[in-house]
């Protein structure tokens, strides 16, 4: 295991135990989580005779390898990251005017099987790690993205793994280590009715992202399997009470594809749940891929819905596709699992 999510008391039994100053883990702890350095070459003001004694002790990275997968256009970066035992996950890093988002991973594939989604095609590997869903973040800042706003939208389904999620996300987001804003961290599901219920329970307030693939029942369960065991009718009767209890946004994704989901009486009833929950509507167009057995819609059509929700008074904003061409947009992760790199 690697040191990232100890607290700095646990850091500091492993640094006493090693035989060194109980200080030497308040440099350390300085030099990841507010200095953005993962090196102990880069951490100056510890002595070489400490660095080498922590480097035989302490393994900073969870990671095994990163490997860089740039967009033609710069908006996005992938990184493709191979766990330690040699699984292989990967986040996106994507540019916004003034800072970055990271679109991080959750969990190694994912077992919800949605229709339209590589990350579901993958198949199910296994959950992320608490260091290994903090590391994402501190390796895209210690590569000098620094990240000011975090969603939960990469591979995995967060309310599946969601002891460990909510650990890292407690932990990034304390003053003690890297002060992210709890504001700008969002959690997208595809509807856990058990788990929406213990948010409720636990009074945790977030940013929600719901995916609703159709909002009619009938239709949705031919995208989404889920629907069987989760209906949405009680998912959004759940998000419903969820919401009354805090001022968190609440965000409905769509992901348009052609021919299932994007016709008048679709977006109709989209608008119906859009304003029955108060949310805003992110529109994303599918992102096609060759084992996805979907196609996108026009972008004519695409406009069409989003006019017709602002029509019906609904927040709206269109998702435009970044990293296409690395396979790097929403639902398109998974492809370092068909086809395996070998990462440097
Ligand atoms: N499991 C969570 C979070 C990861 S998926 C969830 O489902 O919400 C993140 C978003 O990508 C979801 O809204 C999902 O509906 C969307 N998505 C999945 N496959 C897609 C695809 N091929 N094109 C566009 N969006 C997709
Ligand atoms: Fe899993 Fe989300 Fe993809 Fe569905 S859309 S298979 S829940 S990652």
């Amino acid at each position: 295991m690697s040191i990232i999510g100890l607290s700095l008391e646990q850091l500091k039994n492993k640094i006493k135990d090693a035989g060194m100053q109980p200080f030497v883990a308040g440099q350390l702890w300085d030099w990841i989580y507010k200095k953005n350095k993962l090196t102990f070459e880069e951490m100056v003001n510890i002595s070489k005779q400490n660095q080498l004694k922590l480097k035989e002790v302490i393994e900073i990275s969870p990671f095994k390898a990163v490997e860089l997968l740039p967009s033609g256009e710069g908006r996005a970066i992938k990184l493709i990251i191979t766990l330690k035992d040699n699984k292989k996950i990967e986040s996106v890093i994507l540019k916004e005017r003034d800072y970055y988002t990271l679109c991080v991973s959750s969990q190694c594939g994912c077992p919800v099987d949605c229709k339209f989604c590589l990350t579901g095609i993958v198949g199910f590997t296994r959950n992320l790690e608490v260091d290994e869903i903090i590391g994402q973040v501190l390796v895209a800042n210690s590569l000098g993205y620094h990240i000011g706003n975090l969603v939960f939208m990469g591979m995995g389904e967060p309310m599946l793994n969601f002891d460990n999620v909510f650990e890292a996300i407690d932990f990034m987001t304390s003053l003690d280590t890297m002060g992210m804003s709890k504001r700008r961290v969002t959690v997208s599901t595809s509807g856990f009715i058990k788990n929406i219920q213990r948010l409720i329970d636990e009074k945790r307030y977030i940013n929600l992202a719901f995916s609703v693939g159709h909002a009619n029942p009938e239709k949705r369960v031919r995208l989404m399997p889920i629907e069987k065991k989760n209906p949405i009718m009680e998912v959004a009767t759940k998000l419903h009470e969820y919401q009354s209890l805090h001022n968190r946004k609440l965000t409905l994704e769509y992901t348009l594809i052609d021919g299932m989901n994007e016709d008048d009486q679709a977006i109709r009833e989209l608008a119906r749940l859009a304003k029955y929950l108060d949310a805003k509507v992110n529109l994303i167009n599918l992102n096609p891929h060759h084992k996805i057995p979907f196609k996108p819609v026009s972008t004519k059509v695409l406009h069409r819905a989003r006019v017709f929700l602002e029509r019906e008074k609904v927040p709206v904003t269109i998702r435009f596709r970044k990293g296409d061409d690395i396979s790097a947009a929403c639902g398109q992760l998974g492809e370092s699992h068909l086809a395996p790199k070998t990462a440097s």
